[in-house]
């Protein structure tokens, strides 16, 4: 078994004869650890026995169901080897939270629990505490409370699958129950011979057509349904019956929609892919420019897959993304569709789990978290917009869920699709070594051209003032031309904050974090200069920390000035902003979607938030203020980051039929990423990227782990890593296994300080991730 706690191995525990029945893999168990008792997973036998009198007992088996398939457990030990993390936290990370935590079971003594009583030969203790389970639903706590000791859970359990008690489940606070509306299906009964009010005929007509409708739907037709149907009801012409609604987080009711006929590039590429389901592993790359219907082909795929009686997974990298996925498939496959991801409550979330686990559904949608569904075996993985940097998970448990959708398929022998428009360097490389298979859309599903792209140099506004500055006259011409074809325009900048260069006016010393010793943002709405790492506030009334002259410039610029400023130019216009400070209530993103699809909102400016992959008909022009943001940034993934966020947000023009048109601002107009992003050609970038990370022996050429060292004491911290650092050079010298490694570093980290703590690093770098893999290992030791 594992536990939840930061040790590497696992443990072995004899399993008494009394308990023999109840455990299984997947189960929490209940374990003496040192002088404590703790919780455990139950993982299986182990290979070898080891001697049986340094074997402790597992005191008690805490599940009456497993919590996760026996078929995980290798999954688990390959993320906890690989990403060199704990496998009782591996699975503890998997889990959903509310699961463990939030769990209430209650038990109650059945008629047959009594009748045992009466006639069975029991033992005292047993005895009073059937007794004590007599009554109200009670916690288990509650029992032995009563009962003054404590009852193993084992019995407990035993007597629940004998009958003599009642176990029901249920989460303490959110327990969501599905949302249930009165449907109406018609019944066939001599229709002529019985006069109809027109009304009632166009329902009868309505419900035919539709196989049944809730009665919320009828009443979107027939304002007055609700009292007709009743009506209709006793008078034997429609049955109606509650049943479950899922609501669209969209907030309109979802209509089953029919496949369209394919194209004949997406028939191409279902007919590539589907021949592998159910046959061994195997990975398709599906590059497919924005606006080929990648969806489309997923859903074909997904159709298959089921026919086949297998299950469906499908990643999707943000939660309003997410929205639009599950549409797409309730609108095909109806309600059998889990959803994962981090904006459900921890009941839902236990909800949906369970639901997989038990096998009632099929399919699952959701963010990087829900790699970890507990199906028996996955058939079809799909990875849409592979390329998202939201896949990585960067606290406690690091994994990106794109690789281990990859290896899930292989341990599950299935397919995995991995879809994007700017596909990862990653990937594309894996295809050209052989180990995925590329299937291409090169055109949009309505033939309509990729958007234009114009680039714009910024360097020639450098004389000008204000925000003629930051926007050129071409930017401003098109937002005329488009505003007054009543067409939508989205403005990308991936800055938020209104001005970020804030600079002391008399010595010219920069505003920063007392935390952090980063420049922090002006915020225009809430009056204040921020830290956008650490979260640090600053009245704006502040003054200059060195000087203490309260004459602060504030440059630059984020949405929240670009808002204001085209406001102030289009008044007319109706502006709204997508950011993390505009969504960081629930449900704020989806609103913000929700009226972009409406046509309430005529300027769009937003972040990285409005890139990834919507499809909105109406948008035609796009602007991108400064596209030098991300490239920047110290991080040897610059380039490829800028090239797929250029693409993307580019590729949200022009969707629908009239042509999209796109701006693209830039100080650096000779840049290859910006230029390739301009030409939408990956293949171009692709190739100089390549030179260039093999030039330097960077991913996917190598592999690297960053070790970070961080502390609250500067000079302890510094001496540390340096420490660290000696350590591992010594390991490099004397240990043969390693001479492929080079170490980088120990260095300041590029942000030295956040949060107080100060940061260092080292980069250690090879070929092979094997001896990174056990140097490390010896580092931790
Ligand atoms: P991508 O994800 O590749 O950028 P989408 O899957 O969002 O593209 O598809 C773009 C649009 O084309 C969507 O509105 C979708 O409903 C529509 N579409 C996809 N396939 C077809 C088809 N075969 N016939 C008609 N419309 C289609
Ligand atoms: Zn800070
Ligand atoms: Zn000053």
């Amino acid at each position: 078994m594992a536990v939840p706690l930061p040790v590497h191995h696992t443990f072995t525990y004899r399993v008494p004869t009394h308990l023999a029945d109840a455990v299984a893999p997947g189960k929490r168990v209940l374990v003496p650890f040192g002088r404590r008792r703790i919780t455990g997973y139950a993982l299986g036998r182990p290979p070898q026995v080891p001697e049986i009198r340094t074997v402790k007992d597992i005191a008690d088996v805490l599940d009456e169901t497993p919590l996760f398939p026996k078929s995980m457990v290798p999954f688990f030990r390959w993320v906890a080897d690989y990403y060199l993390h704990p496998l009782g936290e591996v699975i503890q990370t998997a889990l959903p939270g509310g699961l463990v935590l939030a769990e209430l079971s209650l038990y109650q003594l059945t008629e047959s629990g009594r009748q045992a009583m009466a006639k069975e030969h029991l033992d005292e203790s047993a005895r009073r505490a059937l007794a004590a389970l007599d009554g109200q639903p009670s916690k288990y706590a509650h029992i032995c409370k009563k009962i003054k000791d404590d009852l193993p859970r084992s019995k407990l359990n035993a007597w629940v699958a004998k009958g003599w008690v009642d176990h029901t489940v249920a989460l303490r606070g959110q327990y969501t129950r599905p949302k249930m509306q009165r449907f109406v299906q018609s019944i066939s009964f001599d229709r002529h011979n019985v006069r109809l009010s027109q009304q009632r005929q166009n329902i009868l007509t309505l419900l035919d057509a539709h196989g049944g409708m809730f009665v919320s739907q009828l009443k979107t037709h027939i304002p007055t349904a609700s009292n007709l149907v009743r009506a209709m009801s006793k008078d034997g012409q429609v049955r109606v019956d509650e049943r479950a609604v899922y609501r669209d987080p969209l907030g309109s009711p979802i209509d089953p929609d029919h496949p369209p006929q394919l194209t004949v590039e997406q028939r191409a590429a279902v007919d590539r892919i589907s021949p592998a389901l159910g046959k061994a592993f195997k990975t398709f790359l599906l590059s497919g420019v924005t606006g080929s219907g990648k969806t489309e082909v997923y859903l074909h795929l997904a159709a298959k897959a089921l026919k086949m009686g297998m299950t469906v997974l499908i990643l999707v990298p943000e939660i309003a993304l997410i929205s639009q996925m599950e549409r797409a498939f309730r609108a095909r496959f109806g309600d059998k569709i889990a959803l994962l991801h981090s904006g459900l409550s921890n009941g839902e979330r236990f909800d949906q789990y369970q639901r997989i686990s038990r096998g009632e559904l099929r399919i699952a949608i959701g963010a990087r978290s829900a790699i970890f569904a507990p199906f028996e075996r996955v058939g079809l993985i799909i990875v849409d917009e592979e390329h998202d940097d939201s896949y990585k998970q960067e606290g406690a448990l690091r994994y990106h869920a794109r690789d281990l959708a990859v290896v899930r398929a292989q341990m599950d022998r299935s397919v995995a699709v991995l879809g994007s428009a700017t596909p990862s360097l990653q990937s594309a490389y894996n295809v050209q070594l052989g180990k995925y298979e590329q299937v291409d859309l090169h055109e949009r599903v309505d033939r309509s051209t990729l958007p234009d792209i114009v680039v714009q140099d910024l360097t020639q506004l450098k004389e000008e003032q204000g925000l003629r500055r930051f926007i050129t006259p071409e930017l401003i011409e098109s937002m005329q031309d488009s505003l007054s074809r009543r067409e939508q325009v989205l403005l990308f900048l991936n800055r938020r904050g209104f001005a970020n260069v804030l600079v002391c006016a008399s010595c010219g010393e920069p505003l920063r974090c007392d935390r952090c010793d980063i420049s922090l943002t002006y915020h225009k709405r809430i009056n204040a200069y921020k830290c956008h790492y650490c979260g640090f506030n600053r009245a704006a009334g502040s003054c200059c920390s060195r000087c203490g002259s309260s004459q602060i410039k504030r440059l630059g610029l984020g949405t929240e000035k670009v808002e204001s400023k085209i406001q102030a130019l289009f008044p007319e216009a109706r502006v709204a902003r997508m950011d993390r400070d505009t969504t960081r209530r629930k449900g704020a993103t989806v609103k913000i979607l929700k009226a972009l699809r409406d046509r309430e909102i005529d300027i769009l400016v937003g972040t990285q938030m409005v890139a990834k992959g919507h499809d909105y008909p109406h948008i035609t022009l796009v602007g991108i203020i400064c596209a030098d943001l991300s490239l920047s940034m110290p991080d040897f993934r610059a380039g490829e980051r800028t090239f797929q966020l250029l693409a993307q947000v580019a590729g949200r023009a022009g969707r629908g039929t009239s042509p999209g048109k796109v701006i693209l601002q830039t100080y650096n107009p000779q840049h290859f990423s910006v230029q390739a992003a301009r030409n939408q050609d990956f293949g171009t970038f692709f190739r100089q990227e390549m030179e260039f990370r093999k030039a330097l022996g960077y991913p996917p050429f190598s592999r690297m782990i960053q070790l970070r060292i961080q502390g609250k004491a500067k000079d302890h911290t510094a001496a540390h890593a340096k420490q660290l650092g000696r350590r591992c050079s010594e390991l490099l010298r004397v240990r043969n296994a390693y001479t492929n490694v080079s170490l980088l570093g120990p260095l300041e980290a590029p942000l030295p300080r956040i949060a107080e703590q100060y940061r260092w690093q080292m980069l250690i770098k090879s070929p092979q991730v094997k001896p990174l893999h056990s140097l490390v290992r010896e580092l931790l030791m």
